[in-house]
């Protein structure tokens, strides 16, 4: 018997030990392509992070992302008399216990330069060690020269930028000569109206991370429902040339404090994915239309401009997997007409939600 019980035991702890739980995060989806769940920002003891890449790759796990890009940085590394290796090092621990997990880890670094240009991430790298470079336009060109994705990270950081967020002609160098092809519209928990507008304007990819260096647990309240940022990436295949693919047609949104960022085109059709409607009862002076949210992400409504004799409240949140009832009043005969609303928390705009029209 205390053989059986200490077999369980130790039974039990190595079930503790080897089990995580993963997330399973039921976001909208688009038509025609898988949605990746990406962090592309990320540090690890090999720059100024605190904790080793192995466990980037068990938060990223647990919290159900597809994708990190281990991003540490090449010209800061406060461990270095501790932590001597080559600028691939982080990397290649990550993706060696990532085989198997479902977790694709891209090989990337972080080229940290005053403003201008800031700083930036080069994805796809096959060797790191070749932009630690004095100058920083050669870092952009052994970059370039790999065939990386590169994007403008934190453009609105406030130790960089204290005032106002500026596009420098250094950037216009930069994006004039291909070495960038998105720009962080999140980082963190701060949103870039200014990057968004960019973004649009440019023709850039939209990217959102955390940029983490403490364990993910002291900046996310997991208990309270937070999540991280991440992109989401609308791939066709999940091999890393599929989400290169992905990035580089500009197919993707960001999911932070849970608003989407993104295209007009995307935001509306992840949306229309979202919202089931369950029924529509429509008497002489009245319409009821019950919906159903079947994803993670609440949404938020607030009516706009609208043909006064329909009356119906100003405000409703379709929380996550609820279902919700909206009831339309038909004022002085009126038979049809559109029910309008801006869906807040679905920024396709810099700071403004997606319009959204129901023809009754
Ligand atoms: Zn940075
Ligand atoms: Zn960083």
């Amino acid at each position: 018997m205390k053989k059986l019980l200490s077999f369980l035991f130790l039974l039990g702890l190595t079930f503790n030990l080897s089990a995580q739980i993963r997330t399973d995060l039921r976001l909208p989806e688009l038509n025609g392509y898988k949605v990746l769940k990406c962090d592309f920002h990320i540090h690890t003891v090999f720059s100024d992070g605190l904790v080793w890449p192995t466990v980037r790759v068990d938060e990223a796990y647990r919290e159900g992302l597809d994708v990190i890009a281990i991003s540490d940085h090449i010209e800061y590394r406060p461990h270095k008399d501790d932590i001597k290796a080559s600028f691939n090092r982080s990397y290649d621990i990550a993706e060696k216990y990532a085989k198997g997990k479902g977790v694709t880890v891209i090989k990337g670094s972080e080229i940290t330069r005053s403003m201008p240009p800031g700083h930036s991430n080069a994805l796809f790298l096959s060797n790191c060690d070749s932009l630690d470079t004095p100058n920083y336009m050669d870092a952009f060109r052994a970059a370039k020269k790999q065939k990386a994705f590169i994007f403008w990270n934190h453009p609105g950081w406030d130790a960089q930028q204290p005032d106002t967020t500026l596009w420098w002609k250094e950037h216009s160098e930069l994006f004039d000569g291909g070495y960038m092809h998105g720009i962080e519209v999140v980082n963190g928990n701060d949103y870039s109206p200014e990057a968004h507008q960019w973004c649009l304007d440019k023709k850039l990819t939209m990217l959102g991370n955390t940029d983490i260096h403490a364990p993910i647990q002291a900046d996310y309240d997991f208990a309270k429902g937070e999540h991280r940022p991440m992109t989401l990436v609308f791939v066709r295949d999940n091999s890393v040339q599929g989400i290169r693919e992905a990035l580089e047609n500009r197919r993707t949104v960001v999911y932070f404090q849970d608003k989407i960022v993104g295209e007009e085109g995307y935001v509306k059709e992840l949306f229309e994915n979202s919202i089931e409607i369950l029924s529509v009862d429509k008497s002489e002076k009245n319409v009821r239309i019950v919906l159903r949210n079947k994803t993670d992400l609440p949404f938020k409504l607030k009516k706009t401009a609208h043909d006064i004799n329909l009356v119906y409240f100003r405000e409703y949140e379709i929380k996550p997997h609820g279902t919700h009832a909206i009831n339309i009043k038909l004022n002085n005969g009126v038979k049809s007409g559109n029910v309008n609303f801006e869906v807040t928390n679905l920024l396709v705009k810099p700071n403004i939600g997606m319009q959204y029209n129901y023809p009754l």
